[in-house]
């Protein structure tokens, strides 16, 4: 049986390039079908990016290939997977969703409804915004 939280968090999330107007993966709600709790569609999304990453990598001879860019504050850029990237949603991710892009490091989240009952950008929580965390990235709602 699904739960509240579940349905609210259901859609489809793409993750593109803006740069390059590319579409980078997507990834289907599928929590319903597999009865997995982290099968929602931005976990799914992020891992499909995450395993296309890992396959860029080996291919180039792994973690010896290719130049390390570093920013401002010193960390590696390729050690975040959705650094400059945006992400689509029909639906305002759940907390553990929110959570997922923060630590990708996503550019900006697009996302066309509210999610009233565990929206985490914006109906139930602002987590973009909180203060302590050392990533922001910005949020666009429809509504
Ligand atoms: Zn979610």
């Amino acid at each position: 049986m699904l739960d509240h939280m579940d349905i609210q968090c259901a859609s489809t999330a793409f993750i593109v390039n803006p740069q390059k107007n590319l579409l980078i993966d997507e990834a289907d709600y599928v929590c319903h079908l597999t009865r997995h709790p982290l099968d929602h569609s931005v976990i799914k999304c992020i891992a499909k990016v995450a395993e296309k990453e890992r396959q860029r990598t080996n291919s180039e001879g792994g973690s010896q290939a290719g130049e390390k860019r570093k920013n401002e504050e010193g960390f590696h850029l390729e050690s975040y997977l959705c650094s400059g990237l945006d992400v689509y949603l029909a639906t305002e991710p759940c907390a553990m969703c929110a959570m997922a892009l923060l630590h990708s490091r996503i550019g900006r989240v697009f996302y066309l409804r509210h999610n009233t009952l565990c929206g985490a950008l914006g109906s139930r929580y602002k987590l973009h915004t909180h203060s302590s965390l050392n990533h922001k990235f910005k949020v666009f709602c429809s509504v």
